[in-house]
């Protein structure tokens, strides 16, 4: 074997999973035809989950810097189209986000709510470009000894029952596993033959950044009309037009500026005159999932699983969230330290929350249409996200806090991402996770807890937690959901947690 994993596609999904393989010592590969980060318009928001898996990384910090940077961008352009832009903002949201262009109204989010309790310093980190996601990655990728080979396109590869052989431009490579981060048009689910079922396109976006004339006469955010949906803002340039007409006549021709500027003057009525393109790209709600992620030798994630719209901003976190799952199962099931079937559960709980997202976005383009009948429910579905119970439920939705697996029965945060718990010595949870171990909390200085990991490859911390003081233990994967937690003084469960995804040493 040349290396353990081989990963086709170096976006943030592939970036993500080597840094996750990394961290646990995987030897890891990634193939990128690229030769520098795609500087295409694409992702401009994280969700809380996202968040976590940087924080818990110790990336949190990078996050937060790239979002003053963005806001800072975001102000420049408010003030230049006469806004009366304060400088110190109200209090801010924790999370904002919209659905089908209704925007998540920050005040009017009820996050005293119990879902929301102990989300920790990513509160707030949300406004995140994707390439400034790429460059992070790229950085702790590099730190972390992955080798990033960029200018590689993959052509095809060979399975067997041992690895895969992965052929590029006159060369090959070996590997034990081969992992198709390769986006939405993924070679490596066509070539593996994944059945991929959903529905077809329909309508025709085109988010870009382009230089304007006549731009004063668009309204700012999300416009509503007639014959379709236009955005101006929130930075320089940046426009987005949706036409539900029909999809694209040709998905991969060059988007030109006669193009961009035809769909906005349609979609906004404005005659526009658009002189230059910057960035741009054409997008439908061609919405379709992997059935399995994984088929033998060969895995998924991210974009290469499923595909759907961009209204709602999920599918970078989608991806994220894969890789975060993927990774430590993968490596564990190479170093030998997995149970039984632990790899199968990537397709098994990743798989339900890709679901979602594609029936999410589905919702929104039915919400969004040009039609009267869509235009009354679209009024109706306003009215109740504006209410605080409405509002609430979407924030929940959108940023990701109610995204659980199934482990089991036990506590009621048994499948969900940890609180971020803080500690009597005033460090939190989150600040502990760094090396990507299995972490057993003792929360109560249990000798008997601590005999039960003694027998098990999970590292213990034994504090107090000053947030939930009713704790008195709590099991942590390595991607950050809870597989065990107690308020008792017995482990009952801890074993049966643990040896879900663990061996006994
Ligand atoms: C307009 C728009 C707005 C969006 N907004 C949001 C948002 O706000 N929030 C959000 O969460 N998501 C958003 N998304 C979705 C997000 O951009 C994607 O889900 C994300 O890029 C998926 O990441 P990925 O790594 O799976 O795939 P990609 O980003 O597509 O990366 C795949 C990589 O594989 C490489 N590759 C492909 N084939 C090969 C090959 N044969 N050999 C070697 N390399 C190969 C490609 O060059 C590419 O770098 C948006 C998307 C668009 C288009």
């Amino acid at each position: 074997m040349d290396y353990e994993v081989a990963i086709c596609g170096g976006g943030p999904v592939g970036l993500m999973l080597a840094c996750e393989l990394g961290l646990a010592g995987v030897d890891v590969v990634v193939l990128e035809r690229l030769t520098e980060i795609d500087q295409t318009i694409k992702a401009g928001a994280i969700n809380l989950p996202t968040g976590e898996a940087f924080y818990r990384r110790g990336m949190l910090g990078a996050l937060q810097e790239e979002q003053r940077l963005g806001i800072e961008r975001m102000l420049e352009f408010r003030r230049s189209r006469g806004a009366d832009v304060v400088a110190a903002p109200r209090k801010k949201p924790m999370f904002a986000g919209h659905f089908a262009g209704i925007m998540v109204g920050g005040d009017l989010v009820d996050y005293d709510d119990p879902d929301f309790r102990d989300v920790g310093p990513v509160a707030g980190v949300m406004a995140v470009g994707q390439q400034a996601i790429e460059a992070i990655l790229a950085e702790r990728a590099a730190e972390l000894g992955v080798t990033v080979r960029r200018g590689v396109e993959v052509t095809g590869f060979d399975a067997d029952d041992d690895g895969v052989t992965v052929h590029f431009g006159e060369s090959s490579l070996r590997a034990g596993w081969l992992v198709g981060c390769d986006g939405g048009r993924s070679q490596v689910r066509k070539l593996t033959g994944f059945d991929f079922p959903g529905t077809d396109p329909s309508i025709t976006a085109y988010q870009a950044i382009v230089d304007l004339e006549g731009a004063e006469e668009l309204r700012p955010g999300w416009n509503r009309t007639e014959n379709g949906i236009y955005v101006h803002g929130p930075i320089p340039g940046r426009i987005l037009s949706v036409e539900f007409d029909s999809p694209p006549a040709d998905r991969e021709a060059p988007i030109t500026a006669a193009e961009l500027q035809a769909s906005l003057r349609k979609t906004s009525g404005v005659e526009v005159t658009v002189t230059a393109v910057r960035s741009a790209t054409r997008a439908t709600d061609n919405a379709r999932q992997a059935t399995t992620y994984r088929r033998g030798r060969v895995l998924l994630a991210g974009d290469a699983a499923h595909v759907h719209s961009p209204f709602g901003g999920q599918g970078l976190n989608l991806g994220i969230g894969d890789a975060v799952n993927l990774g430590w199962k993968l490596a564990a099931t190479i170093q030998g330290r997995a149970p039984e079937g632990l790899l199968d559960t990537y397709t098994t709980e990743r798989h339900p929350i890709g679901a979602w997202v594609l029936e999410w976005t589905r919702a929104q383009v039915a919400l969004m249409r040009s039609d009267p009948r869509a235009h009354a429910l679209h009024g109706v579905v306003t009215d109740l996200l504006r209410t605080r119970d409405g509002a609430t439920y979407l924030a929940k939705k959108l940023s990701g806090v109610l995204h659980r697996y199934d482990l089991g029965d036990g506590h009621p945060m048994v499948g969900f991402s940890a609180p971020d718990l803080e500690f009597a010595d005033g460090t939190r949870l989150g600040g502990h996770c760094a090396d990507g171990k299995p972490l057993l909390l003792d929360l109560a200085d249990s000798a008997e807890l601590r005999a039960v990991a003694a027998n098990w490859d999970v590292r213990v911390l034994t504090t107090k937690s000053v947030s939930r003081p009713e704790l008195t233990g709590l099991l942590l994967r390595p991607d950050g959901h809870v597989a065990w937690a107690s308020e008792e003084s017995t482990v009952e469960g801890l074993i049966e947690a643990v040896s879900r995804f663990a061996i006994p040493v």
